[in-house]
């Protein structure tokens, strides 16, 4: 499959499917079938210090090679897998298989990131699926960390709050992902068991021009390390994005500087 085909194919597909009822309701039938079928894939994006470029971990990011319509990327179908609930399965060979992925490595260190959308947190199985997926790998809990974003806490905060402190017991690392874009009410984080803050990669791409994105990511920065935790931006895609990310002392990066996302081996080879 080519790179470049399957992107032009995958933006294609985003536009017609936002009006097309029929293709959204094939495409949750073919869903059913794609976790059996081996249609899933798992692609990798390495993240690293801002200061030497030291790799720390990497994230997992979901593909489903379609038979048809070919690599299909999450924004395409997370929320239809949303909507008909199948993301609980999805989510669950997500970590099954990341877990995997990461035991076979040689390096006993790297942290591996695995995304955990609103209705997987507040869908009652979350604890054991991960308590289960760790288990079965024998990865350290310190290892893993579940990024979820502001949005998990929009509609029930409570129960998206308890869940956050069962996973925290198990030892795992929680991280708010695309920080600043969601609901963020400063006094509903300070009840997080929170240990990482994920700079939205659109501030970080306005960075280097606009002064408002500045302005939003020393603000991130300054709230984060005041609250003893670690700040990554996402979305790095230039040196000089990643100097100034440096100089603001921004504490790790992510992004297509280092390529795109792909396979484990590959992006820690580079
Ligand atoms: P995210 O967790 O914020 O992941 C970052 C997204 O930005 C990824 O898109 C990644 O490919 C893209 N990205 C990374 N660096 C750059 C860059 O330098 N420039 C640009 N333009 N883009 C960059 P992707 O893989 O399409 O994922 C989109 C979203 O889908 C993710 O956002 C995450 O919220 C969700 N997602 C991905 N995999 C999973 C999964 O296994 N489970 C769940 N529940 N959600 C997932
Ligand atoms: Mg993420
Ligand atoms: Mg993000
Ligand atoms: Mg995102």
């Amino acid at each position: 499959h080519a790179k470049g085909r399957g992107r032009g194919r995958y933006e294609l597909f985003d536009a017609n499917l936002r009006d097309n009822v029929e293709e959204r309701l094939e495409l949750a039938t073919a869903m059913r079938r794609a976790v059996g079928d081996g249609e899933l894939e798992l692609v990798y994006q390495s993240r690293r210090t801002c200061g030497d470029r030291r790799v720390t971990g990497v994230e997992a990011l979901l593909r489903w090679r379609h038979p048809e319509l070919g690599v299909l990327g999450p924004e395409v179908f997370l929320s239809i897998a949303e909507r008909t609930g199948r993301i609980v399965e999805l989510g669950d060979w997500v970590l099954r298989q990341s877990l995997a992925d990461l035991a076979e490595l040689p390096d006993p260190q790297l942290a591996l990131a695995v995304n955990v959308s609103a209705k997987q947190l507040v869908s009652g199985r979350l604890t054991r699926s991960v308590a289960r997926a760790l288990a079965e790998s024998g990865v350290a809990p310190e290892r893993l960390v579940l990024e979820v974003t502001e949005t998990a806490f929009s509609d029930d905060p409570a129960a998206a709050r308890r869940v956050l402190h069962e996973l925290k017991a198990l030892g795992v690392v929680i991280a708010l992902d695309d920080f600043g874009t969601g609901w963020s009410s400063l006094q509903y984080l300070c009840g997080l068991p929170v240990d990482v803050l994920k700079v939205d990669r659109s501030f970080v791409a306005d960075l280097p021009a606009g002064t408002a994105a500045g302005a939003v990511v020393s603000s991130v920065l300054g709230l984060g390390h005041g609250m003893g935790l670690l700040v990554v931006a996402e979305g790095v895609e230039t040196p000089t994005t990643l100097d100034l990310l440096r100089r603001m002392g921004c504490d790790e990066y992510q992004g297509f500087i280092d390529g795109e996302p792909g396979d484990l081996i590959d992006i820690l080879r580079r």
